[in-house]
């Protein structure tokens, strides 16, 4: 048995990755932080040694996210460059796709964005309509359908595309993942006008019988379901890393505010009004890493299915405890709270993405009533 919860190695590369962040802090640029984060490796921490990354896990990469949000400064696209679709490649890729991607994805040179989310299917995934189809004389694969809310299209090097393709034997659609780079003909995106203050920014994609050549589809086309759940599991993981680390850097405004601001005799963190919602935030926060290091765990040892529960549970719980945590943050703050300077205002619709994406709030509570609890289905 372990007698401290994180290793010595888990403990620095915290530190270290603690200190970068806050060099950078909540004025950070992007690309700078990116470039800097990956040159050092933390951005392929997960990645396979052979192929330039760091040998860890989702465990490694989840401690970077969240440092690099505690101080200020997420990069969003970990949770999906290196978290799924570096991870679907190292697991499911062919070895052409490993030797061209993985090296790239690990040193930051190149970024891939991840699309499965659709208008008209939303968190019911089962219903996706994007379709590839192969054209029997060349081998290539015809894309068609369209996406909603991709992050990072216009800064990613190539989108893994989840698109369905038809069972020979029983006709029926099955999920398949594509490597489609941005200047493929028919492909075409639109920016989204979000009320978000991030640097990442989210697309409308329009595929028009784009074609793609046959070694564009990642890995067997017969395991794609399986394929795909490798890759949604870290990305729950990371979304937790994500809302605890912005919790974190919420929560630790709103004590240093507390601790000085005096408007009767004592600090207003002397106020148990004050003081308890910020010990709770602290509490859920704490308890949320708590299960993201459980899922982050069972993910790195193999256990696909036990990974499942604890990463829907994680993200469930930081993406609450986020969304407190912020809105106790600019409480704390009174009107400086709701100002430019202080920056905590527009963390509260960035905290509501946690709850949303990937997967909502509600469908976790589905997940654990049907396959934890046993209980029946309404839809
Ligand atoms: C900032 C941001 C970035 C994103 N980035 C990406 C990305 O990079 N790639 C990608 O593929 N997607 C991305 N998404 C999309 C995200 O995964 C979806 O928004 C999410 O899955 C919810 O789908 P929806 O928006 O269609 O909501 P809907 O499915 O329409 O749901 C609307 C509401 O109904 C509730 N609901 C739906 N069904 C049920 C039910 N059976 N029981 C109870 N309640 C239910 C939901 O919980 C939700 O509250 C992003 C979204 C955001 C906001």
């Amino acid at each position: 048995m372990p007698t401290t919860l994180e290793s010595e190695e888990h403990k620095a590369l915290r530190a270290a990755v603690s200190a970068l962040g806050t060099r950078h802090g909540r004025t950070y640029d992007r690309e700078t932080l990116w470039s800097e984060a990956a040159k050092l490796g933390y951005l392929g921490v997960n990645l396979p040694e052979a192929y330039g990354g760091g040998g860890g896990g989702i465990a490694e990469l989840s401690i970077v996210l969240e440092e690099l949000g505690a101080a200020g400064c997420p990069l969003l696209m970990m949770v999906v460059s290196p978290a799924i679709c570096g991870t679907v490649i190292a697991r499911f890729g062919t070895d052409a796709q490993k030797q061209d991607w993985l090296p790239a994805l690990a040193d930051g040179t190149r970024t891939m964005a991840f699309g499965i989310t659709e208008p008209d299917a939303g968190s019911n995934s089962h219903r996706i309509t994007t379709t590839a189809r192969r054209d029997p004389d060349t081998g290539d694969w015809i894309l068609t359908g369209r996406k909603v809310f991709i992050s990072g299209v216009d800064i990613a090097d190539a989108t893994l595309i989840v698109g369905r393709t038809a069972d020979a034997r029983t006709g029926n659609l099955k999920p398949c993942l594509f490597i489609v780079p941005p200047d493929a003909e028919g492909f075409t995106r639109r920016r989204i006008d979000m009320e978000l203050d991030a640097a990442e920014k989210q697309f409308e994609l329009t595929l028009d019988d784009v074609r793609l050549p046959a070694d564009a589809l990642v890995g067997d086309e017969d395991a794609g379901l399986l394929q795909l759940f490798a890759g949604l599991n870290p990305e729950r993981i990371m979304t937790a890393a994500f809302a605890i680390g912005m919790g974190r850097y919420a929560l630790a405004r709103a004590v240093e505010y507390a601790r000085d601001r005096t408007v009767w005799k004592a600090p207003i963190g002397a106020h148990q009004a004050i003081a308890h919602p910020l010990a709770q935030a602290h509490i859920d926060l704490e308890l949320a890493r708590l299960m993201m290091q459980k899922a982050a765990c069972l993910y790195d040892a193999g256990d696909d299915v036990g990974a499942g529960e604890a990463a829907n549970m994680a993200k469930y719980a930081a993406g609450e405890a986020c969304v407190k945590a912020v809105d106790q943050a600019v409480h704390t703050l009174g009107g400086n709270g709701l100002t430019r300077e202080f920056g905590l205002a527009s963390l509260i619709t960035a905290a509501r993405v946690s709850r949303i994406a990937p997967v909502s709030r509600e469908m976790i509570l589905n997940y654990v009533s049907h396959q934890t609890l046993g209980l029946p289905k309404s839809y």
